[in-house]
């Protein structure tokens, strides 16, 4: 997952304006609510072709949340942050319907991570510090259920309607567009063990709503316990398991990413150090041949290193882990 910035894209028409069609489907909705009778108004303006596409354009056509390219292969799936008809954690709640037309609200989904379908998911611990330990990960791994549909975990008091604040609610899913993945998110980067995975960062919590953790009468559920033990993030840890980031599929993906990067950083190294034979003494000037081998040797590790960069640009998909292992040889390469 990586940072969007949802002010460099404009609002679509038809989601702003005092009289647009989100406005009109407001408040219809907002009447039926307060005097519910038959069915209530469908919510359609979400789905309108300029809002897709402006969230095609924002998010490079990926997934605001696994970064897969869908673009290509499948029609953007509109998807709500804040449900819009149910919420899976409180069967009483009405859904967030009051922002199902919010422009704000409005996030582009890959199947995967928006239906609830059983995925095989390696058995991991929030914790994940065993992984070196454990990797046999997904031959002991298990069908888990995941994908966001209704969910919409929090701390906090939930909003039951239009009326409420939303910062009472400490959302336990990331938004691309307003958390920074990056402060929740990290990859394994391990090149002696290379797997896709995305794991839960360490986090201070220092954000979390005072009664984390110190009013021993909230119910946490295990998974977010052990997640705090341990000071991971908690919204890194659920949207992992919601959003099922570590679904196989999407962990071979990001694995193929990986090796390929393996090999671009192999060939790069390689290629300079041929050069730099070449040219053992700077000052002895080289003959006219093997200069310009060199050259043209260091003007491939340009060419190699460059492809390595195009890999992380914001279009590419899964650029967060891409970025993460640039981040992570340009460590190696100081060491
Ligand atoms: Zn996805």
């Amino acid at each position: 997952m990586r940072a969007v910035i949802r002010k460099t894209a404009k609002a679509p028409e038809v989601l702003s304006g005092a009289d647009s069609p989100a406005t009109r489907e407001l408040r219809k909705l907002k009447a039926w609510f307060a005097a519910p009778s038959g069915r209530p108004p469908a919510f359609a303006v979400y789905k309108a072709d300029s809002v897709k596409q402006q969230l095609d354009e924002l998010f490079h056509g990926k997934c605001a949340y696994c970064e897969s390219v869908f673009a290509s292969t499948a029609p953007v799936d509109v998807e709500h942050y804040r449900p819009k008809g149910a919420v899976s954690e409180d069967a009483s709640h009405p859904g967030y319907w009051w922002v199902a037309m919010d422009w704000d609200n409005l996030l582009p989904s890959c199947i995967d991570c928006n239906r609830k379908r059983k995925q095989v998911t390696p058995r991991l611990s929030a914790r994940l510090l065993t992984l070196r330990d454990d990797r046999q990960g997904f031959n002991q791994g298990s069908l888990l259920l995941s994908g966001k549909k209704d969910s919409f975990p929090i701390l906090g008091q939930r909003a039951m309607s239009e009326a409420a604040d939303f910062a009472d609610e400490y959302p336990l899913l990331l938004d691309p567009c307003r958390d920074n993945p990056d402060e929740h998110l990290k990859f394994h980067i391990d090149r002696a063990n290379l797997i896709g995975l995305v794991l839960p960062k360490s986090h201070s919590g220092a954000d979390l709503p005072p009664l984390v953790g110190t009013a021993p009468g909230i119910a946490l559920d295990s998974h977010l316990e052990e997640a705090l033990a341990a000071g991971l993030s908690l919204k890194g840890s659920v949207s992992i398991h919601v959003y099922g980031l570590n679904r196989l599929g999407l962990v071979q993906e990001r694995t193929r990413l990986l090796r390929q990067l393996e090999f671009l950083e192999v060939l790069a190294l390689e290629v300079g150090a041929m050069a730099d034979e070449l040219l053992p003494d700077p000052t002895a000037a080289p003959s006219a041949t093997v200069a310009s081998i060199a050259k043209r040797l260091y003007f491939l590790q340009d060419r190699i290193l460059g492809e390595m960069k195009r890999m992380a640009r914001p279009e590419a998909p899964y650029s967060a882990m891409v970025r993460a292992w640039i981040e992570d040889f340009k460590i190696r390469l100081q060491a």
